[in-house]
């Protein structure tokens, strides 16, 4: 089949593509990209496969070359609606290797260059905020949570050094404070502490001692970022000083476990298990999209944790934006089809 077209735009659900390039120091391998339009077409095709063509529509496509800027720049009207009290969530799915650490959260954070869409997003909500500062009073708290074999951790189980952990917690209780969630903020993630912020620098000093923690924590904690969600929910509370109504929206930012299939005659023990529960709320959350996508009267929030933790801002009038990513090298051909039909079904 030559012409598979997906839909453009249902309501309130949106899907990106994003395309990684080859990495310096890759040897030159095929690619499967044969032709990304302006208009969100692209043309895959397995170059020793007679016939493979085939056309997918996104409501929008980045190249290889496209920069983290104009990445963000499709995406910040989307987390400017939080402020106006907005649920809206942003997921990044695709096989391990195929760029969603990059595009959430950039592959550095040293520069802002290489900032990914959490980093650009915090900053541009409290720019924002400081400039609507005399009619709105905003207050900004951020949650990490990691959902690994189907049971939600804090993301401070990644702080695992001695030193940084005291820093951590001293840092959080004494200029920020540490409070449960079981207080009413509109969202229900059980047993992750709420970090108050008071701009950028609070958050990056916050993510840098998880990612600096995670880098250290070498192989083990990398392959199994790869193998579990992370979720960092930015909560927006804001006071309308005129009329003192209270605006309340949540921003979730989700890397997603990657969605490679795990041979079932190889695998076993831990690594199966793991595989089925990453099965398992992968399609769960497919399932939960495209339900919204039809507008169905029964929407399945209750087969996985996570769209379980998700659930109020998944649905109603909250929006969602999916970033496909591919990795363009032949030899993930049938990875590229497989996440390819996922979109396609959320679209
Ligand atoms: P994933 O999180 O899906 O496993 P990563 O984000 O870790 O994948 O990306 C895999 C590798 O590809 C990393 O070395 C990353 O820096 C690189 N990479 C991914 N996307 C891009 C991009 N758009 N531009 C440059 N390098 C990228
Ligand atoms: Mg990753």
């Amino acid at each position: 089949r030559l012409y598979n077209e997906v839909q453009d735009l249902k309501g309130n659900i949106r899907v990106y593509c994003r395309i990684r390039p080859f990495l310096p120091g890759q040897s030159k391998k095929q690619t499967t990209i044969e032709y990304i339009g302006e208009n969100g077409e692209l043309i895959i095709a397995n170059p020793s496969k007679q016939g493979s063509r085939r056309l997918f529509k996104f409501n929008k496509v980045f190249s290889p070359i496209s920069t983290q800027e104009e990445v963000f720049l499709d995406t910040q009207p989307l987390i400017r609606s939080v402020l106006d009290g907005f649920n809206v969530c942003i997921f990044a799915y695709g096989q391990t290797g195929s760029g969603k650490t990059y595009t959430m959260s950039g592959p550095s954070v040293s520069s802002t260059m290489d900032w990914g869409v959490n980093y650009r997003a915090l900053n541009d909500l409290f720019q924002i905020s400081q400039t609507r500062k005399s009619s709105i009073a905003y207050e900004v708290n951020v949650q990490m949570v990691e959902i690994y074999n189907e049971q939600y951790k804090p993301i401070r189980t990644f702080l695992f050094l001695p030193n940084l952990v005291i820093n951590f917690i001293s840092f959080n209780l004494h200029t920020l404070g540490i409070w449960n969630t079981s207080q009413p903020n509109g969202l229900a993630v059980p047993d992750a502490s709420m970090h108050p912020v008071k701009s950028t620098t609070d958050v990056l000093e916050l993510m840098n001692i998880g990612l600096m923690n995670r880098a250290v924590g070498a192989t083990a904690i990398n392959e199994r970022s790869s193998r579990s969600h992370s979720i960092l929910t930015v909560h927006v509370h804001g006071m309308d000083l005129k009329t003192d109504t209270v605006l309340r929206g949540n921003l979730h930012l989700v890397d997603l476990a990657g969605s490679e299939r795990v041979d079932r005659s190889e695998a076993t023990g831990d690594r199966l298990r793991e595989a089925q529960h990453i099965n398992k709320s992968l399609s769960a959350l497919g399932d939960v999209i495209f339900a919204l996508a039809q507008k169905s009267a029964h929407v399945p929030y209750r087969n996985s944790k996570l769209t379980q933790v998700l659930q109020s801002s998944l649905g109603g009038q909250a929006k969602t934006l999916m970033f496909v990513q591919l990795n363009p090298d032949v030899e993930s051909y049938g990875e590229t089809i497989s996440t390819l039909k996922f979109a396609e079904r959320v679209s």
